[in-house]
């Protein structure tokens, strides 16, 4: 038996919630890892709620995330003892995910460990982490460079946009961090942002074209806020689009990409390419100051889950939050 959280959905509803699970009931995988670590995104607070599709089959372990010790393993890559990360490929959503204290999976899906991170710190990272890194990583190949300009960053007090922040800072670009929380000013300079906007100036529906600023973007607001970032991006910039926190529309005219040239890419973390994976966690070690991560994250409990999961929804969680599922 092993401590999880358990959603399931059928004629009494739907819900979450802790308790213990049979080994037997774990799901197919070649690899088998005991769960040291993993984390709440604002997916699997979706999952947990009911108050987004995430979840695909039912009963389902959520949690897009873990990291932990192999137990066994039939994939060549991996033996018993071996620390890996997860992020994506469906755990969580179709294949059962981290927020328990064993998880069977595929051994294709795992990232090694290696050094790389403390296994808390790869779950402070977590998906919103690796996320952020393959929109650095988007800005970069599309030509984006500190000496261009200004860098805006949407949600900058949440997951992406913080460890985004975080790490463009360190990279030596000038980011402007977007945030409907004032009292977080404090910590996103702590990050590294000169200037802080009220996500307020870009909720509003806007103009096809305004005053062109940023070099590039990283939004994980979507709607009228991507719709304004893209219409005041400077001639050629980049805006990389991960998010919905504001809403899954895009209500824009094409005006920012023919006449000014913008380029607008799409960055999704689930299904991500391997080698474009183990790439952002290598990047993630060289150009994120680790130290950061203290004021990133937070560390709880599988019992304090189910309550944060709401108030993530709300807003109201700033940056990571690290869950020790063994607590
Ligand atoms: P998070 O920690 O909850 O952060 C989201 C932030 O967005 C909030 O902290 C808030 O920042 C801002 N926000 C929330 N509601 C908003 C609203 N109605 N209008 C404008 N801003 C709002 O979530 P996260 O883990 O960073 O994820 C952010 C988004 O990226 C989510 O939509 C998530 O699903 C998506 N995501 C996508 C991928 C991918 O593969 N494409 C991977 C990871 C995450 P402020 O308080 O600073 O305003």
């Amino acid at each position: 038996m092993f401590k999880g959280i358990l959603i399931e959905k059928d004629e009494a509803g739907y819900r979450a919630a802790l308790g213990e699970i049979d080994d037997d009931r774990l799901p197919e995988g070649d690899v088998t890892v005991r769960v040291s670590h993993s984390t709440l995104n604002y997916k699997d607070a979706l999952a947990i709620t009911g108050k987004g599709p995430v979840v695909r089959r039912f009963p389902m372990v959520p949690g897009v995330d873990l990291v932990g010790t192999v137990e066994h393993s039939s994939h060549s890559d991996f033996e018993k003892g071996d620390g890996v990360i997860l992020n994506g490929w469906g755990v969580g959503e179709t294949h059962w995910g981290g927020l328990a204290q064993m998880a069977r999976v595929q051994g294709d899906w795992l990232v090694p460990l290696r050094g790389l991170f403390t296994p808390s710190q790869a779950m402070a990272i977590g998906t919103a982490g690796y996320t952020a890194m393959l929109c650095v990583l988007a800005l970069e190949a599309h030509g984006v460079r500190p000496e261009q300009g200004e860098i805006l960053v949407t949600g900058a007090a949440g997951g992406v946009g913080s460890v985004a922040t975080a790490v463009l800072s360190r990279l030596g670009y000038s980011v402007v961090a977007v945030s409907g929380r004032p009292e977080e000013s404090e910590y996103l300079k702590g990050l590294g942002a000169v200037e802080i906007l009220d996500r307020a100036e870009f909720a509003a529906p806007g103009k096809p074209l305004g005053k062109e600023r940023w070099a590039g973007a990283v939004d994980v607001v979507g709607s009228h806020t991507l719709a304004n970032v893209c219409a005041t991006t400077r001639y050629r910039g980049v805006v990389t689009a991960c998010g919905l926190a504001g809403g899954m529309d895009f209500p824009a005219t094409v005006a920012p990409f023919i006449l000014r040239g913008v380029t607008l890419v799409g960055i999704d973390s689930v299904m991500c390419p391997r080698l474009e994976r183990l790439k952002a966690w290598r990047r993630l070690a060289s150009d994120l100051d680790v130290s950061k991560l203290e004021s990133i994250s937070r560390e709880v409990g599988l019992t304090e889950v189910l309550p944060l999961a709401e108030r993530m929804l709300n807003g109201e969680v700033r940056g990571r939050v690290v869950v020790d599922v063994n607590r």
